[in-house]
């Protein structure tokens, strides 16, 4: 095993909850292998030094308020963070580079700070791309301009049941989407990216050969950069939870003794993330089904998730009292340790990325509800390709939902979706080990790295 000495590697995430938490983690395991650790930030969610005392940190003035930042769609805070970002992050650049002691090989950005790529290539400082998404779901990014041609962009209502004949296994409704009021907005941006990580010096995933492999062999093709699919990142720590270290908000430690109190695979916990929003009727239905499921429940309602809502006050008032214990609700909970506790029988979840990879690493079956974005094509892996999960994303009606829980918990479909999800447990941990296809690529990513030359470094 490579280890690196000398060397400082400067790291940027998006600063959202899914991005943040895969690239401090990716930070954490690229410290473990020797390299010195900057996080150049955002001010604007921006992460916690105190938990990583270890690392140096570097906020970039962004000049987002934390209003602008609530009334924006995550498409214009990301248009904002490209533009205001990029001159305080050249001035950095121009600093460190000349002062650092260290060499510094490279510049790793998230796949969506599009500014990175002129100001390296300013700097002739190579740049690595993180992407924090599956690759499934890239390669539906890097289809559009087919997908255009071809007639299924912009997705018409019309033909949502249609396959996408061009890129199995996807119907028109799997294929991602933002609700913007400018979707050419959201097709710039995608096709923006994808050619910034063509243009990138490699690609770093967090995820698995095993999991993704003929979709990787597919971009390998296409992109025709090195590619470094060295996931899952949070289980490369024996420690069990990276994201009490990550999480922009205090995750609620109680839910945990409630979990002990409850029977070997008997809850359902629900989560849809730190962005996605619902309507006051389908935070109703929700509760209703779970209610009437008569399974106990462990539901994370973040401040902000029902739209017009502070928090639980559309609940009727002693809804949870005549449960009898049976639900518990937490504005946000400690999920990697929620999905590995025994008392975790389903996962209720939005498929973001994260979330589904977490899943996948403690063999939790999943209810696929996706919102936006690439979670649809995560839901349509999880639910037909994996066969790990059941999905529920028609209509989030009280019926419904009830059904879907007991199929899930109680039904005969569920002994052949938790071995599924068992198996790919097995293979989420082994592909770390020592000889896994993680272990290997994380070996090939270190070694590139430390002989990738880099011409402004004053070190070395
Ligand atoms: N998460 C958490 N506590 C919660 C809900 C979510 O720690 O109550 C974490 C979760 O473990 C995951 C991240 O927040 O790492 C959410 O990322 P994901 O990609 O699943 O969804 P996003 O929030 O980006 O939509």
């Amino acid at each position: 095993m490579e280890r690196a000495k000398g060397e400082r590697l400067l790291l940027m995430a998006s600063p959202l909850q899914g991005h943040i938490t895969p690239l401090l983690n990716l930070a954490e395991i690229l410290f473990s292998r020797g390299f010195s650790i900057t996080i150049v930030h955002t001010l604007f969610n921006s992460p916690d030094p105190s938990s990583y005392p270890h690392f140096d940190f570097h906020a970039i003035a962004d000049g987002i308020s934390h209003a602008e930042a609530s009334t924006l769609d995550g498409l214009h805070l990301s248009d904002l963070i490209n533009v205001r970002c990029k001159d305080p992050l050249e001035e950095y650049l121009a600093a460190v580079l000349s002062q650092s002691k260290e060499r510094v090989p490279c510049f790793i950005a998230d796949a969506s700070l599009l500014f990175i790529q002129p100001v390296c290539h300013h700097f002739k400082l190579p740049r690595l791309v993180l992407r924090t998404g599956g690759a499934s779901s890239f390669l539906a990014f890097a289809s559009f301009p087919l997908l255009r041609q071809k007639g299924y962009l912009p997705i018409q209502e019309s033909r949502l049941e249609e396959p996408v004949l061009d890129l199995p296994p996807f119907k028109v409704k799997d294929l991602p989407k933002i609700p913007s009021q400018d979707p050419e907005a959201f097709y710039e941006l995608v096709c923006r990216f994808v050619e910034s990580c063509r243009a990138s010096s490699g690609v770093i995933w967090n995820t698995f050969e095993e999991l993704e492999s003929s979709v990787l062999t597919k971009l390998r093709q296409d992109l025709s950069v090195p590619m470094y699919p060295i996931g899952p990142f949070h289980k490369h720590f024996l420690t069990s939870s990276s994201t009490s270290f990550t999480s922009l908000l205090a995750p609620d430690k109680s839910c945990m003794s409630w979990l002990d109190t409850q029977e070997h695979r008997s809850v359902v916990y629900v989560s849809f993330g730190s962005v996605s929003t619902i309507s006051k009727v389908e935070f109703l239905e929700i509760a209703w089904g779970l209610a009437n499921s008569k399974q106990p429940f462990l539901w994370v309602v973040r401040p902000g998730l029902i739209r017009g809502s502070e928090w639980l006050e559309p609940l009727p008032s002693g809804f949870l009292e005549n449960l009898g214990g049976r639900g518990y609700i937490v504005k946000w909970a400690p999920q990697e340790q929620v999905l590995s506790h025994p008392a975790v029988g389903v996962f209720w979840t939005h498929n973001g990325w994260n979330s589904t990879l977490e899943s996948i690493c403690e063999g939790v079956p999943m209810i696929c509800t996706p919102c936006f974005a690439d979670q649809k094509v995560n839901a349509k892996y999880a639910s037909d390709v994996w066969k790990v999960g059941v999905d529920l994303q028609n209509k989030l009606e009280r019926g419904e939902v009830e059904e879907t829980i007991k199929k899930l918990m109680v039904g005969d479909e569920v002994n052949e979706i938790r071995e599924n999800a068992l198996n790919l447990k097995e293979k989420a941990s082994v592909c770390l080990k020592q000889g896994g296809s993680s272990y290997s690529s994380l070996d090939s990513l270190v070694s590139d790295m430390l002989s990738l030359e880099c011409s402004t470094s004053k070190a070395h």
